[in-house]
């Protein structure tokens, strides 16, 4: 009976929470029953260092296939599973899952590439995140390494000693982290350096005119070289052209993520692309 609520239930239910468009309604409905359904995939998105032209890590990408409607962008249901908090059974979902491939392609004998997931603000301020983390590692017999958190600059300005605390122990896991879209907060830089990360991610909004915006030419230089400081890895995300790819090489990004190289792919593509004839 509680699944079929009526519109008075279903009224009450809205009430206490901002008003949405009837279309985002019945998107957050379906989203309840996505995992049942098994309506979710993983998409990985190959990234390349470009010194050796080899690929050394993917982001997993979750992927939405709606029975009706095809398949929805996590742009768009992300926030919605943010909101009604099925954004926590849903990111475990993707950490057992992508620990499973990564003990898959251990297993299968691949190259050892860096798998990165992304980690939602409310999933991360969860007490029990670390122990969740770490409870899958164990279980999935992964080399932890392999396994890279994208975690977002809000998490680091906001609750930061808490915050803090758990990356260190993510990191005494043996998990790295990264920050994900970096630039786009408002991350003091001279914060930056307490957190033990391992990569920045150059977000994709500063490099779709870098040969032409003067400004955010300078922003991704400085976040280049902000990453060479701190001794930190640093990825560029959402590289189309040879023109970016050029402009970020030439000035010491080697690690790219974008279309140049390839789409998200799923797991049979990438392996068949990517690992077969290695
Ligand atoms: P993100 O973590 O910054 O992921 C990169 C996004 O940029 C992906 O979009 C990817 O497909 C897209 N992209 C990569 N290269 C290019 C390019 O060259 N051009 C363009 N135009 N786009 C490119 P996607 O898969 O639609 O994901 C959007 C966002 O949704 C992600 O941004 C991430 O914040 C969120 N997301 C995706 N999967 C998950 C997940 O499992 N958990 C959480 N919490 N968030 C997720
Ligand atoms: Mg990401
Ligand atoms: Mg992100
Ligand atoms: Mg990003």
């Amino acid at each position: 009976k509680s699944k079929e609520m009526t519109g008075i239930e279903y009224h009450f239910y809205r009430s206490t929470m901002v008003k949405h468009s009837l279309e985002t309604v019945k998107l957050e409905h379906s989203l309840y029953r996505a995992l049942d359904l098994n309506e979710f995939q993983i998409y990985y998105q190959p990234q390349i260092d470009t010194r050796q032209n080899e690929l050394f890590g993917v982001e997993a990408l979750l992927r939405w296939r709606h029975r009706e409607k095809g398949m929805i962008s996590p742009a768009h249901f992300i926030p919605i599973a943010e909101e009604t908090g099925l954004i926590i059974p849903i990111g475990e979902w993707m950490l057992q899952h992508v620990c499973h491939q990564i003990k898959a392609w251990q297993d299968k004998g691949y190259p050892s590439v860096t798998v990165s997931l992304n980690i939602s603000a409310s999933q991360f301020n969860k007490t029990n995140f670390v122990e969740t983390v770490k409870k899958v590692i164990v279980e999935t017999d992964i080399t932890p390494s392999l396994l890279e958190l994208e975690l977002t600059e809000s998490l680091i300005i906001h609750n930061s000693e808490d915050t803090l605390n758990k990356m260190s122990e993510l990191r005494e896991l043996g998990v790295h982290l990264s920050i994900d879209d970096f630039g786009t907060g408002y991350s003091s830089l001279g914060y930056l350096m307490h957190f033990p990360i391992h990569t920045l991610k150059i977000d994709r909004s500063f490099l779709k005119d870098i040969c032409t915006n003067k400004k955010n030419a300078a922003i991704t230089n400085t976040i280049i070289s902000l990453a060479e400081n701190l001794e930190v890895q640093v990825i560029a995300e959402g590289v189309e052209t040879k023109e970016q790819l050029i402009f970020l090489t030439s000035n010491n990004c080697y690690r790219i993520q974008g279309f140049y190289f390839s789409a998200p792919l799923s797991v049979d593509v990438l392996e068949e692309k990517y690992f077969y004839n290695v």
